[in-house]
């Protein structure tokens, strides 16, 4: 992840300057670094537990040690391991006799804080979308370390100020790590439909915390979908919402772009055997085999998921596609330590590059 700038907003300055003004000095506060830091009754890790606090928390500073930092949590005094807080806003040389208030930051100035961070786009070629979403008009394309200002954020979008004015790109981008493959890929003007499961009222398998299908699907599609596209492959997705569609327009879709892959993405579920876990790849054509192993090969390599095989299925989609096609089953939901490992970024990426690993190598002969 590039850096974040953190700029000054006009409010902060406001704050600065009738600071300033009042010519009170404030108690140092601490910024806790880490998220879940524990907060202990004193200063060693014999003492009990009494909360945790998170990331980019401030609380007033009550007393240090050489390793840890007393602060005021909620009133009482709650000790915080040093080499996670570092003491911010050094208090003014003539040291008032109030200093012991916390400072309480408003909530609103979380808010500000976040709108107003300057953001260096960490990839090139990158759509700035006029809505939040792949099937919404591209209003440009900014070049990796251009510098954008974050002005809104929800889970999948970001909402941007850039050169060219207002736009959206995906929230995945703020924890984005380098690229996927290094070097030559012969994914270039390759076309790719990818279909995630399920949507609308049809949520597929429901997750042991009760959590959709039809979104871990989606989620997994965009990601593949924009790791293809920085690769140069074209792509389309039959549903980049939460909507239903019939199955046989999805494979269609993939027979009027001519696809060389068309890929149906989805998660399986199997409550009554909780510890079931791991990766089936299917595939219908004989044709397609080939591609089914190499799909498969590469998810099992960068995701070291348990294998359940290549297997032969009649699904729907495979059936109408008349394109080279597989169905993905890409881990449990009903398996707990799989769902949340399946809720990772990081996992998701390892699924992404095991299926760009596999195009490439199916390409090699196709
Ligand atoms: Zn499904």
């Amino acid at each position: 992840m590039k850096k974040i700038i953190r700029v000054i907003t006009y409010t902060t300055l406001l704050l600065f300057v009738s600071l300033l003004f009042q010519s009170t000095s404030y108690a140092n506060t601490v910024q806790i670094e880490t998220d879940d830091l524990l907060v202990r009754s004193g200063p060693g890790t014999e003492y009990e537990l009494i909360g945790h606090v998170n990331q980019g928390e401030d609380y007033a500073l009550v007393e240090q040690t050489d390793d840890w930092l007393a602060i005021d949590f909620n009133g009482e005094t709650g000790w915080v391991s040093r080499q996670y807080a570092t003491i911010t806003d050094q208090a003014d040389d003539n040291h008032s006799t109030e200093t012991e208030t916390p400072i309480n930051q408003p909530e609103t100035d979380e808010q500000a804080d976040l709108s107003t961070q300057a953001f260096d786009i960490p990839v090139d070629h990158l759509h700035l979308r006029a809505q939040a979403t792949t099937q919404s008009e591209i209003l440009a394309v900014l070049t990796e370390g251009e510098t954008v200002t974050i002005v809104e954020q929800d889970q999948d979008w970001i909402k941007v100020l850039a050169q060219d004015g207002e736009g959206f790109i995906p929230a995945w981008l703020l924890n984005y790590q380098e690229p996927v493959i290094e070097g030559q890929t012969n994914l270039k003007n390759k076309v790719i439909v990818i279909d995630p499961g399920h949507g609308g009222a049809d949520v597929g398998a429901i997750s042991i915390t009760d959590r959709y299908e039809k979104d871990y699907a989606l989620n997994t599609a965009k990601h593949l979908e924009y790791q293809l596209e920085m690769l140069g492959a074209t792509v389309y997705l039959t549903r980049s919402d939460d909507y239903y569609y019939a199955l046989t327009p999805r494979a269609v879709l993939a027979n009027y772009h001519a696809a060389d892959v068309f890929l149906s993405i989805h998660y399986n579920s199997e409550p009554q055997y909780p510890s079931a876990n791991g990766l089936n790849t299917y595939y219908r054509k004989d044709a397609d085999q080939g591609l089914a192993d190499a799909v498969h090969l590469g998810l099992l390599e960068k995701t070291n998921a348990n294998d359940r095989g290549v297997l032969s299925g009649d699904y729907r989609v495979l059936r109408v596609s008349k394109q080279p096609s597989l169905l993905l089953e890409l881990g449990f939901l009903s398996n707990q330590a799989e769902e949340k490992l399946i809720q990772t970024p990081a996992y998701q990426d390892e699924i992404s590059r095991g299926i760009i690993l596999g195009l490439e190598n199916y390409f090699k002969y196709h």
